[in-house]
């Protein structure tokens, strides 16, 4: 099988993270690492723009915006400072592809952000990194220090010596709304962080109001790859409007869950295989295509393509593909009160909808798990949901209210029981684990 056919593995970004030490900077250039960055230099920062907008690369972090367009909003240069900011503030509950790649791989993000810069005229880059990793933190701080002695970062950079640039990384506090990119600006900058109004988006006024591009790890990380191996190569692989390959997180009740990178389209059949197929003697129930804020997905859809499209219809976001399995042993009920939980605790208060909606979402699936539910919970939690979704300042508020009401929409009769069962009578704890 060619490495483009779905259901095959597209070791690109993987690739080095079971080398010897691969976070070295030797063992990265002995792997071909700075390569694209000598590439980049030798041509002019509107043909990298130009080659990445071209690409088809769409952002890695959720949401799908294409890159090179996004780097094109910059407005035309003058004179003063725009800047390029990481986010690497990865916090979704099941997404966990950044922080696999920043520890293995920390080199690709650096030499995708030394390609970003030089492509968008900035020449001072954030790395905004989630405060609680400290091991990935002095990881991306030691390669940022190699690639600055080894001289591929810092003053007098290219063949005319005549571009500098400076990378910070910086670590946050652990706040999941922090994430949002507007958000993370205000915190990088000092202040408490809440979401910003969009417009303007960052592109025209981001960092201490300044042009700014804010992209996604794994999205910075596939810049130096098609840079080096050009947009054929890329858009080969994936479907016509999800080009390329990306990072695949399954966990939960498979029997080896793990990181798969594939090209855009594999299904979750052919992950679910991947991984060794279901624990033993149990099945599928349910699962979520891209972490906890996207509606969930059950059996019927296992042959749904995993592209932005193909998920989009079939009624869900692929967001960060980060893939959790649920077998038949799993209350809906549970999983989705911890999941209102977490977003009860992140919201961050700024607008009414999130602020209470969560409260009063957590107070009543509470009720339902315990068995304790009153007549009408119910309609009532599908109620706040609803009036939570497309009404709040940020997508935080869309993504407490997405699992709530698909969780209702395929297991109504789960929820109806909490009237009346609790929950761990329905599904033990211990039939649940997988340990
Ligand atoms: P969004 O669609 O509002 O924006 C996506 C990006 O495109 C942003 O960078 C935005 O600035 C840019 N953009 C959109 N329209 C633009 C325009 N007209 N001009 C200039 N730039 C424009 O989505 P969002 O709220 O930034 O992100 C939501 C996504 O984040 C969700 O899909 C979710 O999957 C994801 N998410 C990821 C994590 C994680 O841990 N990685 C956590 C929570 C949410
Ligand atoms: Fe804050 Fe929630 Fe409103 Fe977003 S939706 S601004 S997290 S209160």
């Amino acid at each position: 099988m060619s490495l483009t056919t779905p259901g095959t593995l597209t070791p690109v970004l993987t690739d080095r993270w079971d080398k010897d030490a691969p976070y070295t900077l030797s063992s990265y250039r002995d792997n071909g690492g700075y390569q694209a960055w000598d590439k980049a230099l030798s041509m002019s920062p509107e043909d990298v723009v130009a080659q990445i907008k071209d690409s088809g690369l769409r952002g890695r972090g959720g949401a799908g915006f294409p890159t090179g367009l996004k780097w094109s909003f910059l407005p035309p240069p003058d004179g003063g400072p725009r800047y390029l900011v990481v986010n690497a503030d990865e916090s979704e509950p099941g997404t966990c592809k950044d922080i696999p790649l920043m520890m293995a791989d920390p080199h690709v993000l650096i030499e995708g952000v030394a390609i970003t810069s030089y492509a968008i005229g900035c020449t001072h880059a954030f790395i905004y990194l989630r405060g609680e990793v400290v091991h990935v933190y002095r990881r991306l701080l030691a390669a940022v220090r190699e690639a600055k002695e080894a001289g591929l970062l810092g003053e007098g950079l290219g063949p005319r010596g005549d571009y500098n640039l400076e990378v910070t990384v910086h670590a946050g506090a652990g706040a999941y709304i922090c994430g949002e990119e507007t958000a993370l600006l205000d915190s990088l900058e000092g202040l408490r962080g809440q979401p910003r109004l969009k417009p303007p988006f960052p592109a025209v006024a981001g960092l201490y109001a300044r042009p700014t591009v804010v992209n996604n790890v794994e999205s910075i990380a596939s810049v130096p790859g098609i840079i080096n191996h050009g947009n054929d190569w890329f858009k080969a692989m994936g479907t016509e409007k999800s080009a390329g390959h990306g990072i695949f997180s399954v966990s939960g009740h498979v029997k080896n869950p793990g990181q798969f990178e594939a090209p855009f389209g594999i299904t979750m059949r052919e992950l679910i295989e991947m991984c060794g197929g279901m624990r033993d003697g149990h099945r599928l129930k349910f699962w979520t295509p891209g972490g906890s804020s996207t509606p969930i997905f059950t059996e019927e859809h296992l042959d749904v393509p995993l592209d932005y499209e193909a998920v989009g219809a079939a009624g869900s976001m692929l967001g960060t593909r980060a893939l959790q399995v649920f077998d038949e042993t799993t209350s809906v009920v549970r999983v989705v009160r911890g999941w209102t939980e977490f977003y009860q605790h992140e919201s961050c208060g700024k607008c009414t909808p999130c602020r209470e909606g969560t409260f009063w979402m957590r107070q009543i699936m509470l009720r339902l798990e315990a068995g304790k539910g009153q007549p009408g919970d119910v309609e009532l939690l599908d109620e706040i949901a609803g009036n939570i979704l497309g009404r709040s300042f940020c997508a935080l508020g869309d993504a407490s209210a997405s699992p709530i009401q698909s969780g209702i929409k395929y297991f109504r009769e789960e929820f109806e029981a909490g009237l009346t069962t609790p929950a761990r009578e329905l599904f033990p704890y211990e039939k649940t684990a997988v340990f």
